[in-house]
């Protein structure tokens, strides 16, 4: 099945948006076994839009579009398909007494331009759109599908994944794309590229290193006639590239190492308190995203000034001889930190966000210190980017250090 996808948006022309619509659709493609060969996007002009419709209608067997649903004079999605298939646009009764239920729900008399959402063509069936007012349109003509869907990614979601993707995969028989992603930390992409280099040369599965934020990713990649037989391919290569990367690895898939480290410290009944400096908090709040993260953390300090962490604890005497951004001084952060909240575990970290040096220290210099009150460990590294990519990396290498030490006990 050849697919096309078509972003409908002058805010996405415009550069104001990006078009996470696409690349949400595009990656789930592939697991349906649908090939993707074209995407389009378009800004919210009729004759342009009627002209994308008319080539992806000629060329492909499934059309994706999003956007351009909504009540405004700009919304054209409708008339430019129904142009375009020379149906004539009429409200479908039952549908617009559904627009104007759920405006009712809302307690808010529905604006009579909405009235548009309710219109159809006779190849169009409408899909549920229970998070918004624009109802999505299925149309099917001459052996092709049409997909219309909202564009506002919660309510496109919702409707790719209760509706769209689910009649999608009944149709589709080309055989599934499946992938298993082993997420690692603490190898560069280039020693992990090495160690595996033995697996790189598989097709089927094929094998693909990446760098990403939360550290290196290996992606196993399988295509099957059906989503079993995918699995069956991946899981020997999966055991492979286990033996090969052992403990580096320290999830898949969709797991975050927050969570991991969470589960883990959860697990052997341990606390973690925090006292940051250049990350601002990043590190206790990335900690918190996990649900349940009060069972083990304890809490945390954002101590920004050299007066702050002296006030909890930091001696003063480190900081004048190291300087604030010294590995000595975020041990010493990592210990007052555990036990001012009477923590197992205490993380300090310091460094130089920019775009300015400290203390003669280049931009991008971070020490990350860890204190269990027996044997305190250090990470120094310096890694000049943009500040929030400085402490976005700070506070993966805080957790990976913290897996680390928890992984030894
Ligand atoms: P529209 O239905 O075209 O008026 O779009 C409504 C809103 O949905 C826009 O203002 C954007 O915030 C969002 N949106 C529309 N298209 C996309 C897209 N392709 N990717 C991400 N967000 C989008
Ligand atoms: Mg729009």
């Amino acid at each position: 099945m050849r697919a096309e996808i078509i972003s409908i948006g002058t805010e996405i022309l415009l550069g104001e948006i990006l078009d996470t619509n696409a690349q949400y659709i595009a990656a789930r493609l592939p697991a349906l076994g649908i090939d993707l060969y074209w995407m389009t996007q378009v800004g919210d002009n009729v004759d342009r839009l009627r002209e994308a419709l008319r080539r992806a209608w000629e060329r492909s067997d499934l059309i994706l579009t999003t956007g351009g649903l909504g009540p405004t004079e700009d919304d054209l999605t409708r008339e430019a398909i129904a142009a375009t298939l020379d149906e004539p646009l009429s409200v479908d009764s039952a549908l617009e007494a559904q627009v104007r239920a759920l405006f009712a729900s809302r307690g808010i008399v529905m604006p009579e331009r909405n009235v548009k959402q309710a219109a159809l063509i006779a190849s169009a069936r409408a899909i549920a759109n229970p998070h918004g007012t624009a109802p999505g349109w299925w149309v099917e003509r001459e052996g092709r599908i049409l997909v219309a869907m909202p564009g506002p990614p919660a309510e496109m979601e919702r409707m790719w994944e209760k509706e769209v993707a689910p009649r999608l995969a009944k149709l589709a028989t080309g055989g599934v794309i499946v992938s298993r992603t082993l997420k690692t930390v603490g190898i560069g992409e280039g020693g992990v590229d090495e160690m595996v280099s033995p697996l790189l040369g598989s097709t089927n599965p094929s094998v693909a290193v990446y760098a990403k934020a939360d550290g290196v990713h290996l992606r196993i990649t399988a295509k099957a006639a059906s989503r079993d037989e995918a699995q069956r391919l991946i899981a020997p290569m999966e055991e492979q590239a286990r033996g090969i990367l052992g403990n580096a690895i320290w999830g898949a898939d969709d797991e975050t190492l927050e969570a991991v480290v969470g589960a883990m410290l959860q697990e052997r009944g341990l606390s973690v308190a925090t006292m940051e400096s250049c990350t601002g908090g990043l590190l206790a709040s990335t900690i918190t995203d996990v649900a349940g993260s009060s069972s083990y953390f304890k809490g945390g300090f954002v101590a920004y000034t050299a007066e702050m962490k002296i006030a909890l604890g930091v001696d003063e005497e480190l900081i004048r001889r190291h300087g604030v951004v010294s590995q000595e001084v975020a041990l010493d952060m990592a210990r007052a930190a555990r036990e001012r909240l009477g923590a197992d575990l205490g993380i300090g970290v310091t460094g130089v966000a920019g775009p300015e040096p400290l203390e003669d220290k280049p931009v991008g210099t971070v020490h990350i210190a860890l204190d269990d009150g027996r044997a305190p460990q250090a990470i120094s590294y310096a890694f000049a980017q943009s500040r929030a990519a400085i402490k976005r990396r700070a506070v993966t290498t805080a957790l990976a250090l913290l897996r680390r030490a928890v992984l030894g006990r």
